[in-house]
C-alpha cells in the first residue's frame, strides 16, 4: 500500500517538478528500488537521465539525500536546476568559503535541504562528519560511480573514502550508484567497493541510436576539420585532441580561419576554463576544442558532432566522449580521424602514465598490459569494416544486430572476398613455425622469399613455405589484418611483436569458420594517399592502394619502435 503510494508519488514528482510525462527506460525500476529501501546500481548511457533517479527519491524520502559528485561544475548545474523548479538543494565544495560551508551545513542540519551535493574529499572533514552524524541521511547517491574503479579511466582515489564514511553513520542509508561507463570489471568494482547490498541492477544498454559513427583516415586532419565545419554551419561541435599542444594549435588555426572556437584543457586557469565552457554551453562559441579534461557531466543537449582529432586510448573514453553528441536524441555525428601515429602517441602516453607514482597500488605490468590491450581494441575499431556500433556494443558485452545502417561501414559498399583458404595456410604457417615470429617474416615465408633470416630460421624447409607465392604481399597483409581483427591471431605487445594463434584459430584451420574480407567499392578510404584508387590487382581479391597503406597498422606494435624514438626526440 505504502509502496504503491510512493510509486504514484514518483510519477507525480516527475510531472510536477520536472515537467515530463513518462519515465524513461530504467528510471522507474531504480527509483522504486530506492524508495523501497533497496540499493541500486544504474548503468545507463550518457543523457539517459540518471540524475532524476536519485533526485526524485531525494525529494520524496524523509531526511537528506547526499549526492557524491566528482566535479564542481556538475554540482553547480544540478543544484541550480533543482532550485529553479523549487527544490531545496545545496552543494558543499571548495568553491565556497569556510563561512559559507558552515552556514550551509547549519541549514542542512535544520532540515532545509532535501539534497546536498558534495565532493568525496569533503566527506571525511570533521565539520562534515559532525553534520552527518547528527542528521538523518536517508540516501547516498554516488554519481559518476566509475570513478571508484581503477579499471575505469577516471579513477579517483577519494571515491574510495565513500564507504568508510557510510560505515560511520548511525543508520545505513540506501545507496545508489550511477554511471554511463561500465565494463564488467568496473561494475563489479562499484558494487564491491561500495558494499552494495543485493542491489537492483539496471543496465539499459549502451546503444545511442541517434549517433552516426565514422572513421576517417585523412592525409591532412586540419583540412578535414575545416572542411567538416564549413559543411555544418551553425552547428555545435566538440573536437577532442589528445594533447594540450594539439588543442592550442588547432584552436589557433580555427581562429585564423574565422571559426569562433573555444578551447579547454587542464593547463588553463580555472577562470579561463569556466569562461570558455560557458561560451560553448550558451552557444556563444559553436565549436569547442578540448582535451578529455572537458565534458564529464556537461549537459549540453544540442551538440551535433564530436570529432576526434586523435584516436583516444580506449573504447571507454571514445564512447564517453563521442557520447556527448546528441543528448537531445536528434541525429548527430561522431567522427574519428585516425592516423597510425595516434597509436604510437597513445602507447607512449600509456607507458609514461604508468611510470607515475600514483600507479603503485597495483602491479604496473598488469595495468600496462591491460591498457595496451584496450589500445589494441580501440585501434581495431579504426580498422574494422564491420558495423562500428556493433563493435562498440560488443566491447561492452552487448550483442545485437550485425548491421546498424547508421555508421560509415554499414553505409559503405563493400566487395566481399572469401579468403578462408588463404587464412588456413597463414594460420598453419604460424603454427608450424612455433608461433615465434613477427608478421613480416611469416608473410615473407608464405611468399617464398629467399632471405638470410628465412634460411637461418629454417622456414624455407617448412611445408607452408611459398604456399601463397602467387599473391601480393599487401593482400596477404590484409588477410592477416582481418585475422587479427577477428581475434584468430594476436600480436604480442612486447618489443618482438610475435604473432600467435588464439584458440579460435582452430575453427578456421579445421574449416569450421569462414573468413570474409571486405574491400571498399567506393573511394572514401582512399584519402590517405590523396587519390581515388588505381586498383592493384592481387589474385583472389582486388585491392586499392590506400588499403595497402592502411594495412600498415597491422604492424602496430612493430612500427612503434621507430616512431617511439621520434617521439622521444620531440619530447626531449
Ligand atoms: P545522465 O546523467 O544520465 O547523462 P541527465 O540526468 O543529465 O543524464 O539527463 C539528461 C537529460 O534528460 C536532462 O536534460 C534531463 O532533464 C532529461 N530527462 C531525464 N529524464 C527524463 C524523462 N523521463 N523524460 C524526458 N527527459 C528526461
Ligand atoms: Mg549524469
Amino acid at each position: 500500500m505504502i509502496q504503491n503510494n510512493k510509486r504514484n508519488l514518483a510519477l507525480e514528482v516527475l510531472k510536477k517538478y520536472f515537467g515530463y510525462e513518462n519515465f524513461r527506460n530504467g528510471q522507474e525500476t531504480l527509483i522504486h528500488s530506492i524508495l523501497g529501501g533497496r540499493d541500486a546500481l544504474g548503468i545507463m548511457p550518457t543523457g539517459a537521465g540518471k540524475s532524476l533517479v536519485y533526485q526524485i527519491p531525494g525529494i520524496i524520502m524523509e531526511g537528506v539525500t547526499l549526492v557524491i559528485s566528482p566535479l564542481i561544475s556538475l554540482m553547480k548545474d544540478q543544484v541550480a536546476a533543482l532550485n529553479e523548479v523549487g527544490i531545496h538543494a545545496a552543494f558543499i565544495n571548495s568553491s565556497l568559503s569556510a563561512r559559507q560551508v558552515s552556514l550551509a551545513l547549519e541549514y542542512a542540519r535544520q532540515g532545509k535541504y532535501q539534497l546536498i551535493y558534495v565532493a568525496p574529499e569533503r566527506l571525511e572533514t570533521e565539520e562534515f562528519l559532525y553534520f552527518a552524524l547528527n542528521t538523518r541521511i536517508s540516501m547516498v547517491a554516488v554519481d559518476e560511480a566509475h570513478c571508484i574503479s581503477q579499471w575505469g579511466q577516471d579513477f579517483r582515489p577519494s571515491y574510495l573514502k565513500i564507504v568508510r564514511f557510510i560505515e560511520q553513520l548511525p543508520k545505513r542509508p540506501v545507496i545508489g550508484a550511477f554511471t554511463a561507463t561500465a565494463t564488467k570489471e568496473v561494475m563489479e568494482d562499484i558494487s564491491c567497493i561500495l558494499k552494495l547490498q543485493s542491489p537492483e541492477v539496471v543496465v539499459t544498454g549502451f546503444d545511442r541510436e541517434n549517433l552516426y559513427y565514422e572513421v576517417r583516415t585523412p592525409k591532412d586532419k586540419e583540412k578535414e576539420i575545416l572542411h567538416y565545419i564549413a559543411e555544418h554551419p551553425g552547428k555545435c561541435g566538440i573536437i577532442y585532441c589528445n594533447t594540450r599542444n594539439n588543442v592550442e594549435e588547432l584552436w589557433e588555426l580555427l581562429l585564423k580561419e574565422g571559426v569562433a572556437a573555444a578551447k579547454y584543457h587542464a593547463g588553463m586557469s580555472d577562470t579561463d576554463r569556466s569562461r570558455n565552457q560557458e561560451n560553448f554551453i550558451y552557444d556563444r562559441n559553436l565549436v569547442m576544442v578540448a582535451t578529455n579534461a572537458f565534458g564529464m557531466g556537461i549537459d549540453k543537449s544540442n551538440v551535433r558532432y564530436v570529432i576526434h582529432y586523435n584516436m583516444p586510448k580506449n573504447i571507454e573514453s571514445y564512447y564517453q566522449e563521442a557520447g556527448r553528441a546528441g543528448r537531445d536524441g536528434e541525429p548527430s555525428e561522431c567522427i574519428l580521424l585516425y592516423s597510425g601515429r595516434d597509436v604510437e602517441v597513445n602507447k607512449f602516453l600509456i607507458e609514461k602514465g604508468n611510470a607515475g607514482e600514483e600507479q603503485d597500488f597495483a602491479d604496473r605490468e598488469i595495468i600496462l598490459e591491460r591498457d595496451m590491450e584496450r589500445l589494441k581494441k580501440m585501434t581495431y575499431y579504426c580498422f574494422t569494416k564491420d558495423c562500428l556500433r556493433e563493435y562498440i556494443l560488443n566491447y561492452f558485452g552487448q550483442y545485437g544486430n550485425s548491421s546498424c545502417g547508421n555508421c560509415c561501414n554499414c553505409l559503405n559498399e563493400y566487395e566481399e572476398t572469401d579468403v578462408t583458404k588463404q587464412s588456413m595456410v597463414i594460420l598453419q604457417c604460424i603454427r608450424e613455425s612455433g608461433q615465434r615470429y613477427g608478421i613480416n617474416l611469416i608473410i615473407a615465408a608464405l611468399l617464398g622469399r629467399r632471405t638470410a633470416k628465412l634460411t637461418a630460421t629454417n622456414m624455407v624447409n617448412q611445408s607452408m613455405y611459398g604456399k601463397l607465392a602467387s599473391y601480393q604481399e599487401g593482400f596477404l597483409k590484409q588477410i592477416v589484418n582481418k585475422l587479427i581483427l577477428d581475434e584468430y591471431l594476436f600480436v604480442t605487445s612486447d618489443k618482438y611483436a610475435v604473432v600467435k594463434l588464439n584458440r579460435t584459430a582452430l575453427k578456421v584451420i579445421e574449416g569450421e569458420a569462414a573468413v570474409i574480407l571486405k574491400t571498399s567499392k567506393t573511394n572514401t578510404e582512399d584519402r590517405e594517399d590523396g587519390k581515388a584508387g588505381s586498383n592493384a590487382s592481387g589474385k583472389g581479391g582486388r585491392l586499392r592502394k590506400s588499403e595497402i597503406l592502411t594495412s600498415r597498422g597491422l604492424d602496430l606494435f612493430e612500427m612503434l619502435r621507430q616512431v617511439r624514438t621520434d617521439i622521444a626526440r620531440e619530447e626531449g
